[in-house]
């Protein structure tokens, strides 16, 4: 781990006095798991109001999807059977439950249930919503602007060889960890373009591997995340018909995520799954630069109002919204900033300095940020193995421990007391955001499963 001198300045101000204002950072900066409660949350009604995204956006991104159902389910045989919309189910994972409440002691109020986006179609991972939305807007734009597509057109005109051919000429580049790559690469290469990846040093070569199959230029930084990202929005910024898929700023990706909430409305209510004052909705969701978890956040608050409870959940070695958001320097703050290295086996949340965009929508609508060690995540992983059949990868598991912080965390009993919740804690749902896995080659899961045992 790397150390902070006592005399060197964060951000300008000495370290006695960041520990002052904020004495959560003494466990931040020795990478201990804490639980943040957000001062800055507010009302959802007035607060959504005076946000820079909006409601009918959310609703655009959804009608866009619709549009490109069709085209999506001929090049996809997997969706087929949904015609062409990309979506995941949700679970109740009643043994998970039960074994949980033995392992702490402590009997969950309320229900436990999985959201499968580690099941997601065409690249297994939440990055299917934002990732393959992204994609699907620059088409759609370019194809529009060159007359080449009416909004009113059937989509599958797209997969046509002259429109390949045409998107043919155009690049789209992003920086990713991993799953955004595989997300951006899978559906890029499907519609005729070029794409390069700029890939941190997190990523795991099968995610390479199989990006280069697909003949995507997969470029390799010896660096983290926030650098990746930055060489590949240079790269893009100097080639005219590159396209950069910002992952710390696009609206698109935000948008792609918030749908999310709008199928998910249906699916409860499909379920017997009620939402309102009395039957509170706690929405656990793993973090790395905070657009996944922020977009669907954004729409579960759009959806449900003060009804939902959304917490974010990262690596103890990852904290950057937590610092964000805490410290309110967004994204000018970066967890080395504070001497935590950002060296995780959740490769997916192995980002160090988190999205301003994202920071700022979630400040007055995030109920708080909770961090997780890595061993946590492989036990977890292990026991969803076991109880559930389920296999999930290490970043997708973090918002397993939440439910049960909830219930045992001093600032946490307290908080839901003061929300007016404590009452409702039997009607509850917890909605764990399983964010990734299904893509896993079995070899590297059996090797997950097995580290998570050991430490059982
Ligand atoms: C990317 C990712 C996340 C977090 O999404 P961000 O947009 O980076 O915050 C969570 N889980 C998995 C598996 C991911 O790939």
């Amino acid at each position: 781990m790397e150390h902070v001198s006592d005399k060197a300045l964060i951000l300008g101000k000495s370290r006695e006095a960041w520990l002052k204002a904020y004495p959560l950072l003494g466990d931040i900066m020795a990478t201990k798991p804490v639980n943040w409660l957000n001062p800055g949350l507010q009302g959802a009604e007035d607060t959504l109001k005076t946000l820079p995204i909006h409601r009918e956006e959310i609703l655009e991104a959804s009608k866009r999807l619709e549009r490109f159902a069709a085209y999506l389910a001929q090049v996809f045989p997997a969706l087929q059977e949904t015609q062409g919309i990309i979506e995941s189910p949700i679970r109740p994972v009643v043994k998970m439950q039960q074994r949980l409440d033995q392992q702490t002691g402590i009997a969950l109020k309320g229900s436990l249930v999985l959201k499968l986006d580690s099941h997601l179609p065409v690249s297994g991972s939440i990055k299917a919503r934002g990732g393959i939305y992204e994609v699907l807007v620059h088409g759609e734009t370019l194809a529009l602007e060159d007359g080449r597509l009416h909004l009113e057109d059937d989509y599958r005109l797209l997969d046509a060889p002259e429109v390949r051919r045409f998107f043919g000429k155009h690049r789209i580049e992003v920086g990713s960890t991993g799953n955004l790559g595989l997300s951006i690469g899978i559906m890029g290469a499907a519609m005729g373009f070029q794409v390069t990846v700029h890939m941190s040093q997190d990523a795991r070569q099968w995610k390479k591997d199989l990006l280069r199959e697909k003949g995507v230029e997969v470029k390799e930084y010896a660096t983290d995340y926030s650098l990746a990202v930055a060489a590949g929005r240079k790269a893009s910024e100097d080639d005219p018909a590159s396209y950069f898929v910002d992952d710390e700023n696009s609206k698109s990706l935000f948008l792609g995520y918030a749908v999310a909430a709008l199928r998910l409305q249906r699916q409860l209510k499909a379920s017997g799954i009620e939402v309102n004052r009395e039957h509170p909705l706690f929405a656990y969701l793993p973090c790395g630069v905070g657009g996944g978890p922020g977009g669907v956040a954004f729409g579960l608050k759009q959806v449900y109002g003060d009804n939902v409870h959304c917490f974010f959940a990262e690596p103890t070695h990852s904290p950057a919204v937590l610092l964000g958001l805490m410290t309110g320097e967004m994204e000018e703050v970066s967890a080395q900033d504070f001497g935590v290295d950002n060296v995780t086996a959740a490769d997916g949340l192995a980002v160090g300095r988190p999205s301003g965009l994202v920071c700022r929508m979630m400040k007055p609508l995030l109920a708080g940020v909770y961090t997780v060690e890595d061993e946590q995540l492989f036990r977890l992983l292990a026991q969803l193995d076991e109880t559930e059949n389920l296999q999930l990868e290490p970043s997708a598991l973090a918002g397993m421990p939440g439910p049960y912080r909830l219930m045992q965390e001093e600032n946490m009993i307290q908080w839901l007391e003061e929300q007016g919740l404590t009452q409702y804690m039997n009607n509850a749902t917890h909605l764990v955001w399983a964010t990734g896995g299904s893509m896993v080659p079995e070899k590297e899961m059996d090797a997950y499963i097995l580290r998570g045992r050991e430490l059982l």
